[in-house]
């Protein structure tokens, strides 16, 4: 571990002209792989027209983009490979497929949240998992490996492993992405628990590009409170460091309980994050499901419009550029449509039951013994529970 005395090797976005330079770049490696795709420069520009359209309508005004290093790789958000790499132009081919089928009609699915862990050491106010935690985790290696394999074959681009806590079987978790071959980029979504500068370092020579660590309050009492266990901060924090030192990318996400949400608090939590090398920070709203289940977590009208201005204003004001970008899933599941459900994800849990998503569980069958196309087909028909589809499209390069 760390200490308190150690502290993160800060690097800054990559901002400006080199962010503008970048983003043409991207932007002209996304136009050769739509010409690659459809080989008619008309199709090309009107899905190209399409997705541009779509990604003015989410990231609003927002002042340029920025960039983080990953090695020699760029990122701008958890949800879209970095750049450049095998899986970001499989993610492209998928969201164009989508808008301008291209391939055979077949069911193809862009992600998975995979939980690979049903152990946990922490027991957090706001946890699922219920049921699927235990001592024993449900599934063997080579179980996961055949899920694993499975989304590989509908096209899975983008792996989430999370669990339980996944670094609870760290060396499962090293060969799960090392077996699974290039085309897939995966993110580790931890508590931080565990993650040792020497698993750091595994996971990274294992292929992991980033870690997604848990953190739900700038003050180390009410967060070590909030995940039942002292110590949690401090493995946060250790976490962060240990990620950046082997290479990895360090984003965080936020359960925004309603006690937690006001200006000072966001502000606080975001120096500290930017302090820890923090490249994102996804804002996630309690739902009344799990331990929370039949319980008035959800923010009222004032704070769901205080998270949305501050949101905006880190993202489009150049005076807060030095912060994580952020975003509000819950928020653009409101106002764009669901993207999971199988439009674009799903969640597995960890005995591979598959849902629509994290949040809305209702199991639709079986990875490991199933036929996964047609529980994804089955989920897009039946459209996600709890709001409407995102508008015949998966996802967009901006989220
Ligand atoms: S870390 Fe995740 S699985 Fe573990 S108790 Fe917390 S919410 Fe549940």
């Amino acid at each position: 571990m760390t200490g308190p005395g150690r502290s993160a090797v800060v690097r800054g976005p990559i901002t400006g002209t080199r962010a503008r330079i970048i983003t043409w770049l991207v932007h002209a490696s996304v136009v050769i792989i739509a010409l690659r795709a459809y080989r008619s420069p008309r199709m090309a520009r009107r899905s190209l027209q399409h997705i541009k359209q779509l990604n003015g309508t989410m990231r609003g005004g927002e002042h340029g983009q920025k960039y983080y290093r990953c090695g020699w790789r760029l990122s701008w958000t958890p949800t879209v490979p970095q750049w450049p790499s095998r899986p970001f132009v499989r993610f492209v081919e998928t969201i164009l497929d989508r808008v301008q089928p291209f391939r055979p009609d077949e069911v193809r699915l862009g992600g998975v949240v995979l939980a690979v862990s049903s152990r946990c050491p922490l027991a957090c106010e706001h946890c699922l998992e219920g049921d699927n935690l235990g001592a024993r985790e449900h599934l063997a290696i080579a179980e996961l490996e055949q899920v694993l394999a499975k989304f590989r074959d509908l096209g899975v681009v983008q792996v989430f492993l999370s669990g339980g806590e996944p670094l609870m079987r760290c060396d499962d978790v090293c060969r799960l992405i090392a077996g699974a071959g290039p085309g897939i980029e995966f993110t580790l979504l931890t508590s931080g628990v565990g993650l040792t500068a020497a698993k750091a370092r595994q996971l990274r020579r294992a292929g992991l590009r980033s870690v997604q660590i848990a953190l739900d309050h700038w003050d180390e009492g009410r967060h070590d409170r909030f995940r039942g266990r002292v110590g949690a901060f401090a493995w946060a924090r250790d976490a962060a460091f240990n990620a950046g030192q082997a290479g990895l990318l360090v984003g965080f996400a936020l359960c925004a309980v309603r006690d937690f949400v006001s200006r000072e608090n966001v502000w606080r939590y975001l120096e500290l994050v930017r302090s820890w090398g923090g490249a994102y920070v996804r804002i996630l709203e309690p739902h009344a499901v799990g331990r929370y289940a039949g319980r008035p977590v959800g923010l009222d009208p004032l704070q769901l419009s205080l998270l949305r201005a501050i949101h905006d204003e880190v993202n489009t004001d150049p005076a807060w550029a030095h912060l994580p970008r952020l975003s509000c899933p819950d928020h653009d599941r409101r106002t764009l449509g669901c993207f999971g459900a199988g439009n674009r994800l799903v969640y597995a849990d960890s005995r591979a039951e598959v849902h629509p998503c994290p949040f809305c569980r209702g199991s639709v069958g079986n990875a490991l013994t199933g036929d996964l196309a047609a529980m994804v087909a089955g989920m897009r028909r039946a459209g996600c529970g709890a709001s409407r589809p995102a508008q015949g499209f998966p996802q967009t390069l901006a989220n």
